[in-house]
């Protein structure tokens, strides 16, 4: 403290001497291209940031990040957000999956009622109730275990928080049913994955979660 004082009260002489152009546009270069850095939000000349890919990381946030990629956790803005047909491609897949495994439980369940001379009403509700119990726990095992489905596995898609972060299961199962919402009007809601920045669905508008290929 001390000795910078008196170094600037020495030098303030010379200051008023000599006009001060060597520092103005090096203040004006570095005021000129800044960045955000990634992992604290915080702004900095590009000369104290390390650039990776699209981000940029600021000096005390370069060992975090570092290690954040390490642990395959991204940070803000380096998601790299899968789009609307690839999500789509991966809903077939589970659709497919989920098809084959309701028929198989379905014959069943079924021929099991009607051994026992139940009516249609009765057989329909209960393939309503199977096929309903099959896909939360088919979409809240897989999406709260491993951050995919299926059919997500299949074309190296994760669900994520904003920062890259496993979502767990008790999102996972409010995610499943805020695609209920996307459902309607017309699927409207899984199309806003086509135009949103950070390509989310209604239900991960909902949920605050993303959708990135690995
Ligand atoms: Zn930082």
């Amino acid at each position: 403290m001390l000795p910078a004082m008196s170094t600037s009260v020495a030098a303030a002489p010379v200051l008023a001497q000599a006009p001060m152009m060597p520092a103005a546009p090096a203040m004006l270069f570095s005021g000129m291209s800044s960045h955000r850095c990634a992992e604290c939000g915080g702004t900095f000349p590009d000369s104290d940031m390390i650039a990776f890919e699209s981000a940029w990381v600021c000096a005390g946030c370069k060992p975090i990040f570092i290690q954040k990629l390490k642990e395959g956790i991204a940070p803000l803005g380096v998601l790299n957000y899968a789009g609307f047909w690839i999500r789509t491609g991966a809903y077939v897949i589970d659709w497919i999956i989920l098809q084959i495994v309701n028929f198989f439980i379905s014959m069943a369940t079924i021929s099991f009622i009607r051994g026992g001379g139940r009516v249609a009403g009765m057989v329909m509700l209960t393939q309503f109730l199977i096929g309903l119990t099959l896909q939360v726990t088919y979409n809240v095992l897989f999406v709260g275990r491993f951050g995919a489905t299926p059919g997500k596995m299949a074309l190296n898609l994760k669900i994520v928080r904003p920062n890259g972060e496993p979502i767990g299961y008790a999102r996972a199962l409010g995610r499943f049913f805020a695609g209920f919402l996307s459902g309607l009007l017309l699927f409207v809601g899984f199309m806003m994955a086509g135009w949103d920045e950070e390509k989310r669905a209604l239900h991960d508008r909902i949920c605050d979660t993303r959708v990135i290929r690995r």
